[in-house]
Formats: structure tokens, C-alpha cells, sequence
């Protein structure tokens, strides 16, 4: 391509709401084979919302949401507001949280009103050596029905199961269909429970699935992808997305995602539409094939 040709390439996707910050990944974006996608945030709205809570024989419903939204309103994880909220909602009083740990990928603890409480993932309660057998059924349930499942303990012991649910951006699954029209296949990487993941990705019709990712494991997600040579294209919008933009062939950031992961991107879209990676490959070859 002529630098000519790379300026006018440039120009119209900024007219699309497409902001390339090199000329490089205006040139490369047409070898995409795989776009690799984040979940939450990029896919989904990032807003989730507590749809369900299930206490355990011997707790209190009332009582143990508010404990658990108690550590949740410490805590700045997405999830943590969708409980907060939900309590509110419940018009449940919060109380005062001592000694908050957020354990990133797992969930978070703190003290409240003089119990040990924690919330997370179930791979946080296994490694706090709480047993969630007796909420295996519901969990997977929730996960079948793209809910993410949560186990809340109090003193070490299974209190309740808790699940999220995050609607899906009205513009995804049109984004997805029109990668799959360009002949590229798509993988979905997200920290978020292995059975939840597959039913969005089942729903969207989505390639690959890269669930229960931790925080720092994306960029090895990306580095799995890139194997045999095939060209990856991630789009990502979170603080933890940011290495894996970096470590793509071409990384796209959502503009209203984290300013860290704008600024590890080659490509930003300035609204939160998913559609604007399709029509930024199609503007790759236009530029590059000298199709007008
Ligand atoms: P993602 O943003 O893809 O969900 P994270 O690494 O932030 O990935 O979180 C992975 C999982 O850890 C979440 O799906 C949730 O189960 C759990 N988790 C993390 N932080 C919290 C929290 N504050 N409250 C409840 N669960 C949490
Ligand atoms: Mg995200």
C-alpha cells in the first residue's frame, strides 16, 4: 500500500468511529484468521446484574446478602456492584467491612460484624477448603442458562450460591455473524465459569472457547491461539486485557473501555460496537487490495 493509500484508509475508519494508531495495523488486519474476543465488557454490556441467591439450611437469606454485599461494596469487580445492588434492591443494610482482600481472578474476604466473610468463584472457595457440593446442581444449571454461579461462605462454612447474569450488547451478535461472513473464526477468552462461557458462545455461535482464564493468563490464551502461525487479532476493553492487546498480531481496544488497554491497542473503537472490527478488517483490504 501507498502511504497515500494508507492516509485515505485511515481517514475512513475514523469516519467509521475507527481510530488506527499505526499504519501497521491498517496492513496486517487483512491476514486476521482468529479474533479473539473478551467477554465481559467487550461482548457483554460489563453491567452485570444478581439474579438469583440461594442460601444454604441454617442461614438467613436477608442476613447473608447483606454480609456478603457488605465485602462486595469494598470491592471494585463488576460483580461486586450487580451484589451490591442487589441487596440494595432488597433494601438490606450494609455494614461496616474490616480487613478486605480482593483475590483477582478468585473473589474477595473481609470481616463483617465479626464473621470471616468471603465471595467468588467456586475454584476460590477451593482454595479456601470450602466444600460447594451441595450447590453443584444449581450452579451448573445457572451456567447452562449463561449465568455466572458464585458461592459465598461465612466462617469457613457454605452459606449460599449466588448467580450474575450480563446481557449481551445489542450489537454482538451481528459483529459475530459478519466476522464469520470474512471467513475468520472466533475464540472467546474469559476469566468467567467454563459452562457460562460455552452457553454465550454457543448462543453467539462463537469458534473457541477460553474460560476460567486467570487475570495474567490471557496473554498465553493469545500466544495458544497464535500457534501454527495464524494471524490474531484481540479486542479487548479491561486493565487485564492489556497485555494480551499487546502480545496479538493486531490488538483493538473498545474506546469505552480501561485507558490502559486503549493505550496497548493498535486500533480503537470509539463506541462500544463489536461491529467495527469487521469493518475494520473489511477497510484492511480495501486499503491494501486497492478496491476502492
Ligand atoms: P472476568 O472479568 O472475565 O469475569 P476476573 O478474572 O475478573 O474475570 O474474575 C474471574 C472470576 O472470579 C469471576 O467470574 C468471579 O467468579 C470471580 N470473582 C472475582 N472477583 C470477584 C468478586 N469481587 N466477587 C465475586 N466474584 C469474584
Ligand atoms: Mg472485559
Amino acid at each position: 500500500a501507498t502511504p497515500t493509500s494508507i492516509m485515505v484508509g485511515t481517514g475512513r475508519a475514523a469516519e467509521l468511529g475507527i481510530l488506527f494508531r499505526n499504519g501497521e495495523a491498517l496492513q496486517t488486519l487483512r491476514s486476521s484468521q482468529v479474533v479473539a474476543v473478551d467477554k465481559t465488557g467487550t461482548l457483554t454490556l460489563g453491567r452485570p446484574e444478581l439474579t438469583d441467591f440461594i442460601v444454604a439450611e441454617g442461614f438467613h437469606p436477608d442476613e447473608a446478602l447483606s454480609l456478603i454485599a457488605s465485602v462486595e461494596a469494598q470491592s471494585e469487580h463488576p460483580i461486586a456492584a450487580a451484589i451490591t445492588n442487589g441487596a440494595k434492591n432488597r433494601e438490606l443494610q450494609l455494614e461496616e467491612a474490616q480487613d478486605f482482600e480482593a483475590v483477582p481472578g478468585f473473589g474477595a474476604t473481609a470481616i463483617v460484624a465479626g464473621r470471616q466473610v468471603a465471595v467468588g468463584a467456586d475454584r476460590y472457595m477451593e482454595r479456601l477448603g470450602v466444600d460447594v457440593g451441595a450447590f453443584r446442581d444449581q450452579a451448573s444449571e445457572f451456567g447452562r442458562k449463561a449465568k455466572t454461579p458464585l458461592y459465598a461462605a461465612i466462617n469457613g462454612q457454605l452459606a449460599a450460591v449466588l448467580a450474575v447474569a450480563d446481557p449481551m450488547k445489542p450489537t454482538t451478535p451481528q459483529a459475530i455473524r459478519a466476522l464469520h461472513e470474512l471467513g475468520l473464526k472466533v475464540a472467546m477468552i474469559t476469566g468467567d465459569n467454563r459452562r457460562t462461557a460455552e452457553a454465550i458462545a454457543a448462543e453467539l455461535g462463537i469458534d473457541e472457547v477460553v474460560a476460567e482464564v486467570l487475570p495474567d493468563g490471557k496473554v498465553e490464551a493469545i500466544r495458544r491461539l497464535r500457534a501454527g502461525n495464524r494471524v490474531v487479532t484481540f479486542v479487548g476493553d479491561g486493565i487485564n486485557d492489556a497485555p494480551a492487546l499487546a502480545e496479538a498480531d493486531v490488538g483493538i481496544a473498545i474506546g469505552t473501555g480501561t485507558d490502559i488497554a486503549i493505550e496497548s491497542a493498535d486500533v480503537v473503537l470509539m463506541s462500544g460496537d463489536l461491529n467495527g472490527v469487521a469493518n475494520a478488517i473489511g477497510l484492511s483490504k480495501a486499503t491494501i487490495e486497492n478496491i476502492r
